[in-house]
This record gives C-alpha cells, sequence and structure tokens, in this order.
C-alpha cells in the first residue's frame, strides 16, 4: 500500500514501527495497520466422518479441504465457518467450539477451526466447490489436501478421536504450495 485511502497522499513508515508494517500518511495522519487476515474452517462431523470439500477455485483448485474462508467484516468467526460451509456444501452444523488456532505464514493469516456437527447428510457441491463428501480417517486424500491447516486439524482430529480427548491446539504452520496442473505434493 503507497497511498492514503482517506486523502491519497503518500505513506511512510513511522519510525521503529517498520517490523509490523503500519503506515502512516504525511497529510493527514490516518494510521493504516498490516493486521493479519481471519480464515475460519470447521471439522463438520457426522458419525465418525468429516465433510470435505474438493475445491473449484484456487488456491488449491482439485485439492480437498475443510470448508471455510475468510472471516467478513461484522460476523463472528463461527458464523463465518458456517456460512462458508453452507456456500459450499449446502448444508447447515451446530457449531460446537473452537478446536484448533494456526499462525500460518509467520502470521500474515490466522485460521481457527471449530469442531461442528453437520444437521444432516443433504450437501451438494455449491458454486465454487467440485465435490463434497465424508471422509473418515483411512479414506482422507491425504496427498490431495489444499491446505497445511486442513491437514493438522485432521491429523488431531482423527487422534483425538481415538482417545477422546479433545484439547486446544495452536501451531505455527507454513501453506502448501499449491498447484492447478496436478503436480501439487503434499509438504
Ligand atoms: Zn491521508
Amino acid at each position: 500500500m503507497k497511498y492514503c485511502c482517506e486523502c491519497g497522499s503518500r505513506l511512510r513508515t513511522p519510525a521503529g514501527r517498520d517490523r509490523l508494517g503500519r503506515r502512516r500518511c504525511e497529510q493527514c495522519g490516518a494510521v493504516f495497520y498490516a493486521s493479519p487476515r481471519l480464515g475460519a474452517a470447521c471439522i463438520a462431523r457426522w458419525d465418525d466422518e468429516v465433510l470435505l470439500v474438493r475445491r473449484g477455485a484456487d488456491p488449491g483448485y482439485g485439492l480437498w479441504s475443510l470448508p471455510g474462508g475468510f472471516v467478513e467484516a461484522r460476523e463472528t468467526p463461527g458464523a463465518g465457518a458456517s456460512r462458508e460451509l453452507l456456500e459450499e456444501a449446502g448444508v447447515g452444523v451446530e457449531m460446537e467450539r473452537p478446536y484448533a488456532l494456526f499462525r500460518v505464514a509467520a502470521g500474515h493469516q490466522f485460521h481457527v477451526v471449530y469442531l461442528a456437527r453437520l444437521c444432516g447428510t443433504g450437501f451438494a457441491p455449491g458454486p465454487e466447490a467440485l465435490e463434497v463428501g465424508l471422509f473418515g480417517e483411512t479414506n482422507v486424500p491425504w496427498q490431495r489436501l489444499a491446505f497445511a491447516s486442513t491437514r493438522e486439524s485432521l491429523r488431531r482430529y482423527f487422534a483425538d478421536l481415538r482417545d477422546g480427548r479433545f484439547g486446544f491446539l495452536f501451531a505455527d504452520i507454513q501453506p502448501f504450495a499449491s498447484a492447478t496442473d496436478g503436480s501439487f505434493e503434499a509438504a
């Protein structure tokens, strides 16, 4: 970002604040924060299986992920996760609780993942999804997942399902470099 959204003047980096990435307008004094983006997803459960979506858009076209996306202004992360599920799979959930928080790519994004119960199995791919399905641990497409946060969430979830303990997970992760041409390999 080079110019002020308020007055159009040139922005500068305030002294001593470079590390945080914020910018200040020389003319009107407006400050623009380089805040991380928040993504929200859910582990939508039906018996011992979870719902995954095969993505019909980049990043990760053709790969599988938990239903989710970026949280919009004026919506809670839980509402964002259920909205994304409805858009991608046409089905509702009963949100249970936050289950994991990932700090992605050195803090440019955070992904929060909720545990949720599917309201039914009448799901179908929405406009930005190619397929939707329920998967148990053994048939998750582990080599065809779009995001590290999906992989870590599923790994932990199926381990917790075996142990019967569901703690809260926080992890620092790198996103996958996803590809649309089939050259993708899981990290
Ligand atoms: Zn300005």
